[in-house]
C-alpha cells in the first residue's frame, strides 16, 4: 500500500517546479506537479494531498483564484495552502493570500529550512490524521462487529426464551395431565383407606392400625400434592373459580390457625396475632384463595421453626390497602434466593435429603407452596415478598413474609 504523503506543487514555470521537487526531496513525500490552476484543482480533486505549495502568480488562473475554488469544494476545502511569490510579498499581499483561504505565505527568495519545516508540520498533521482515521474506521467496524454479536445473542436469548416457554407450558400440561389421572385412583385409595382403617380401629391390632394409618397419612399426602399442582395448572391457566366479597383478614387467618392448633402443638410452637391485625378494615377478596394463601404461609412457618420456636402475624394499613407480615423464628432464607423460592418447583434444599411432609421441621414439599402463594396474591392485584437476614439452622435468624392487598378490586377483576 503507498502510505507516502503527497505534495501539490503548484506553478506555471517548470524550473521552479523542479527546484521545488528537488527540494522537497529530503522528505519521504510524493511530489505531484500541477504548472496551472486548472490542472492543479483536478488533481487535487482526484487524490489526497497532505498540503500544497501554490506560486500566486499564474496566467489564467492565479494562485488566489484556485485556493477560492479549493475552499469551495467539500473534498478539497481543507487542504492546507502555503502560498509562494516573489513580487507579492508585502502585507497587503500576505493579507489577501490568507483571506484568500492560505496558511502560510512564503516570500521568494525563502530559506529552504524554513519550507521544510512548515511542509513537515503539515506532513505530520496529515499523517496524524491518517492515523485517527483508520482508528475511528477499526472503531466503526469493532462497534459494527459488537452490534452484529449483540444481535446474534438477542436472537439466542429470544430463541432460548421461546423454547424455555414451550418447555413450561410442556411442564404445564404434563402436569395437569398427571394430577389429573392421579386424581381417580387416589380417590379410591383414600376411601379404602379409610375403610380400613376403622376396621383396624375397630380390632384393636396396634401393628395393624400403624401401618393402615400409614397408608391413610401418605394417600392423604399425595393428596395435598395432587391439589397443589392442580391448583398452580389453575392460576397458570387463569382459570380458579373466583367469589369476591368483603372480608375479615383476621377471622380468615384464625379460621386457618384453628384448623392447625394440634400441629402447632406437637411442633411446641407458638403464633400470636399482634394487635391491630382485629382492626383491619375489611378487604374485597375470594375467602377461600385467600385461606390457602395464609395455610401454606403458616405451614411454611411451621416446616421451617425448630420445635418450641415462635410466629406472629401482625398487619396494620397501608393507604388503599392493607400489610400483612406472618414472621417465624426459624432457619431463615438466604437473600439470593429470596425471589427464587417463589418460582414453581424451587427448593433450596435438594429433595432427595430431605423427608416430604407438611409440618414437620424442614420437611420439605414439591416447592409449589410459594408459587401458589403469588399467583393467588397476584389474582388480588397484591404483592408477596419475603424479608430475612439470612439461612442460618443454627442461630435461626427468621423469615418475614410481607402481603400487601388492595382494600377493593377493580370492578373489571371482579367478573372472573
Ligand atoms: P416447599 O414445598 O419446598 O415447602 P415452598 O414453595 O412452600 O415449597 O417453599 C419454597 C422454599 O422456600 C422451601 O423449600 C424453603 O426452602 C423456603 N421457605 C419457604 N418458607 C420458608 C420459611 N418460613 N422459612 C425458611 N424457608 C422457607
Amino acid at each position: 500500500m503507498d502510505t507516502k504523503p503527497r505534495i501539490l506543487v503548484v506553478d506555471d514555470r517548470p524550473q521552479n517546479l523542479y527546484a521545488m521537487e528537488q527540494l522537497l526531496r529530503a522528505l519521504n513525500v510524493e511530489v505531484v506537479p500541477a504548472s496551472s490552476g486548472a490542472q492543479a484543482l483536478a488533481l487535487a480533486l482526484e487524490r489526497d494531498f497532505c498540503v500544497a505549495i501554490v506560486d500566486v502568480q499564474m496566467p489564467e488562473m492565479d494562485g488566489y483564484e484556485l485556493v477560492e475554488l479549493l475552499r469551495g469544494n467539500e473534498s478539497t476545502a481543507n487542504l492546507p495552502v502555503i502560498f509562494v511569490s516573489a513580487i507579492f510579498s508585502d502585507e497587503y499581499h500576505h493579507r489577501k493570500g490568507y483571506d484568500a483561504g492560505a496558511v502560510d505565505f512564503l516570500s521568494k527568495p525563502f530559506v529552504p529550512e524554513i519550507l521544510i519545516s512548515k511542509v513537515r508540520v503539515f506532513i505530520d498533521l496529515y499523517q496524524q490524521r491518517r492515523r485517527l482515521q483508520a482508528l475511528f474506521a477499526e472503531v466503526l467496524s469493532l462497534n459494527e462487529e459488537l452490534e452484529d454479536r449483540v444481535r446474534q445473542r438477542t436472537a439466542a436469548l429470544e430463541k432460548a426464551y421461546r423454547d424455555l416457554e414451550l418447555l413450561d407450558r410442556n411442564k404445564s400440561d404434563f402436569i395437569q395431565v398427571i394430577a389429573h389421572e392421579l386424581r381417580t385412583p387416589l380417590t379410591l385409595i383414600r376411601g379404602y383407606s379409610q375403610m380400613l382403617l376403622e376396621d383396624a380401629e375397630g380390632q384393636g391390632d396396634k401393628d395393624n392400625l400403624q401401618q393402615v394409618r400409614g397408608i391413610v397419612t401418605g394417600a392423604d399426602r399425595m393428596h395435598g400434592v395432587v391439589n397443589s399442582m392442580l391448583d398452580m395448572v389453575r392460576i397458570e391457566s387463569g382459570t380458579v373459580r373466583l367469589d369476591f366479597q368483603p372480608c375479615t383478614i383476621c377471622e380468615l387467618i384464625r379460621s386457618v390457625h384453628g384448623s392447625l392448633e394440634q400441629v402447632l402443638s406437637q411442633r411446641h410452637l407458638v403464633v400470636t396475632f399482634e394487635p391491630g391485625l382485629d382492626d383491619l378494615p375489611r378487604v374485597e377478596v375470594d375467602p377461600d384463595s385467600i385461606q390457602k394463601l395464609f395455610e401454606q404461609l403458616l405451614l411454611n412457618a411451621i416446616k421451617y421453626t425448630p420445635d418450641g420456636g415462635s410466629i406472629t402475624v401482625s398487619g396494620h394499613p397501608d393507604g388503599q390497602a392493607i400489610e400483612i407480615v406472618v414472621g417465624d423464628s426459624g432457619i431463615g432464607i438466604a437473600p439470593e434466593v429470596q425471589e427464587l423460592i417463589f418460582t414453581k418447583f424451587y427448593q433450596t434444599q435438594r429433595s432427595t435429603f430431605h423427608s416430604t411432609s407438611k409440618t414437620k421441621f424442614k420437611g420439605g414439599g414439591p416447592g409449589l407452596g410459594l408459587a401458589i402463594a403469588r399467583g393467588i396474591v397476584g389474582i388480588h392485584n397484591g404483592k408477596i415478598w419475603v424479608e430475612s437476614p439470612g439461612h442460618d439452622e443454627e442461630t435461626c435468624p427468621g423469615s418475614q413474609f410481607h402481603i400487601v392487598l388492595p382494600l377493593q378490586q377493580k370492578t373489571s377483576d371482579l367478573s372472573s
